[in-house]
């Protein structure tokens, strides 16, 4: 499928990078008040606009979702060095706002509570969440046994993946950027 031209009315002046806002361990309790403030903030933009995003979002991550799981079946069963074991992973502030807005069933909490524990979504055969609700950092991150895997594909393929990765990353940013010109209307 090719990555769609998602409408960009009143094309934004996105962020380049997304906000590490929330990226850092934090308590349930936290978690909860945190994602009904934005869902608050999201209330306040227009539907249209974050829905159109979010749904190419949900496409994008659709169609990476067969490579990845092609590739995680290939290397992670016999790798030494487990990505999901690193302990500065967690959702950052364009994870939530899509979340939020996606209608999928919010994760009960960020990966880890405090500084050092492991990810509470980590499981026996790997990670419990479906690729959609998991940080964005754990959808698109390649490790080095899978970037070899990648290019050894068919050179349309390696487009198409990366277009989808371009799209999926300038639709968070305009998420982003369309929550923070509310918020600053608002004077918040
Ligand atoms: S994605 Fe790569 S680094 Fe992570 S567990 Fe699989 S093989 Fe290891
Ligand atoms: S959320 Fe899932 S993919 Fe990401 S670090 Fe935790 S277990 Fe691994």
């Amino acid at each position: 499928m090719s990555a769609p031209e998602s409408p960009r009315e009143g094309l934004l002046t996105a962020r380049t990078e997304e906000s590490s806002q929330y990226r850092r361990p934090m308590e349930d309790e936290e978690w909860r008040s945190v994602v009904l403030e934005l869902r608050r903030g999201l209330a306040r933009l227009d539907s249209r606009q974050v829905q159109a995003r979010v749904l190419g979002i949900r496409q994008g991550l659709n169609c990476l979702d067969a490579m990845m799981s092609r590739y995680c079946e290939l290397t992670c069963g016999s790798c030494p060095d487990r990505c999901c074991h690193g302990k500065n992973i967690f959702y950052n502030r364009a994870d939530l706002l899509f979340l939020a807005s996606s209608g999928l069933d919010l994760p009960p909490g960020q990966t880890r509570a405090r500084h050092g524990e492991p990810c509470r979504y980590l499981g026996e055969r790997g990670c419990d969440l479906d690729r959609a609700r998991r940080p964005y950092v754990c959808v698109w991150f390649l490790c080095e046994p899978q970037v070899k895997l990648f290019r050894q594909e068919p050179p349309h393929f390696q487009r198409q993946a990366l277009k989808w990765m371009e799209s999926i990353r300038r639709s968070r940013l305009e998420i982003e950027s369309l929550f923070e010109r509310a918020s600053r209307k608002d004077g918040r």
